[in-house]
């Protein structure tokens, strides 16, 4: 039996501009799971992905990697879910099940991984993501949303808030005062602000303008708040935090954020710079320990785990939810730094025609 038909929102050059697309989903396998799709996150990696920024791509491209839907067909092996369960798909779709990453539950770093979208299907047919009407996903690649949570409220928490969970469960210890950075506010960065508090950390938001101090100070609930360009501000916190999770999109000078790390602090990079970035070893890194390192999205056992820690701490990110007309606006308004702070599309509540 052939696979169903189904209408997405695809980018069909560099340009990125999103129109309505057709295409026919793969042939449903005894162990996947056919969602509806409810809600799907817009994430930036969506944007550099849709132009080309990373890597080149193959048009049509439909993108979407925080997919939250309701389970409509399932295989006759797929017994993790029932039929109308509310499921969530996040940036990958299959790996290789045995090698080291995969064995270790680790499946983000397989080299066999095969992304939600920008990918090739084992068929040999492209995968496209969540700004669609329906997808098709081996049940190990879907979690389960917690009952307690709004569907799109967890559609973010299946790229962004799992890629600053990951990296940040390492400096989880109730016993220990952590001193928190969070480098840049935007989707990623909102999350990384209300995951680190819930954790526990003190958290300073590191940000390129004043514009956002009032709503990470009083509606994040962050701790202090430092703009890069006050030189005095950075000076003054100057060796002071444990970790810093970079979530900048762009170029940008490291030197700054590193003094701003105690000995043996780490600076994690999980934003895509499109360009490579430049620091000075010496005084910056040997003279302080202190470490660069990169974390991507988070495995399979995380993604349940944040969205389990999210509702047991009853936590609740800023959201914006849209319609599939607003779409390209809203991709606009993220490249101007206008999104506060993660936009949400209404995928079934959306005209995709
Ligand atoms: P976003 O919503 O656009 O937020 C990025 C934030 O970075 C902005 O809000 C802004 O914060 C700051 N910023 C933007 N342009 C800047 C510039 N030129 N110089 C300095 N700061 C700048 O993006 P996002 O969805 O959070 O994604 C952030 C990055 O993480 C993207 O590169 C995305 O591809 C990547 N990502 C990686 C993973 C992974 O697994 N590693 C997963 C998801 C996303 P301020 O206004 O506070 O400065
Ligand atoms: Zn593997």
């Amino acid at each position: 039996m052939e696979g169903r038909r189904v209408i997405g929102l695809a980018a069909r050059d560099e340009s990125g501009h999103l129109s309505p697309y057709s295409f026919t989903l793969r042939k449903t396998g005894p162990e996947d799971v056919v969602l509806k799709v409810l809600y799907c996150g817009v994430d930036h990696t969506d944007l550099h992905q849709m132009r080309s920024e990373i890597f080149p791509i193959n048009y049509p491209l439909v993108p979407g990697h925080e997919v939250v839907g309701e389970v409509e067909e399932l295989g006759s092996e797929a017994k993790k879910f029932k039929l109308g369960d509310k499921v969530g798909v996040g940036c990958m779709i299959s790996s290789c099940g045995k090698c080291m990453a995969c064995e270790s539950n680790s499946e983000q770093y397989c080299s066999e991984r095969i992304l939600t979208y920008s990918g090739t299907n084992k068929d040999g047919t492209p995968t496209q993501g969540g700004f669609s009407s329906a997808m098709v996903v081996h049940q190990k690649f879907v979690v389960k949303i917690p009952e307690k949570l709004a569907p799109e409220q967890a559609a973010p928490l299946l790229c962004a808030g799992v890629t600053a969970y990951s990296p940040l469960k390492q400096f989880y210890n109730p016993d220990k005062a952590i001193k928190a950075g969070i480098l840049g506010l935007g989707g990623v960065g909102h999350l990384g602000v209300l995951i680190a508090k819930a954790m526990g950390h003190h958290v300073t938001v590191i940000s390129s303008s004043e514009n956002k101090r009032v709503e990470a100070l009083e509606h994040l609930g962050a701790d202090a708040f430092l703009v890069s360009s006050n030189a005095a501000e950075m000076e003054g916190a100057a060796n002071s935090l444990d970790y810093i999770l970079d979530t900048v999109p762009a170029l940008h000078p490291l030197g700054p954020y590193i003094s701003l790390l105690k000995v043996a602090g780490k600076l994690i990079f999980v934003g895509v710079a499109t360009k490579p970035l430049c620091f000075n070893t010496e005084h910056l890194l040997l003279a302080g320990k202190k470490s660069l390192t990169g974390s991507f999205i988070g495995s399979m056992e995380e993604t349940q785990e944040i969205l389990d820690f999210w509702s047991e701490k009853a936590l609740t990110s800023m959201i914006g939810v849209v319609k599939a007309d607003y779409i390209n606006k809203a991709f606009e308004k993220m490249e101007r730094n206008e999104v506060r702070y993660r936009f949400v599309l209404d995928v079934a509540g959306s005209n995709l025609e």
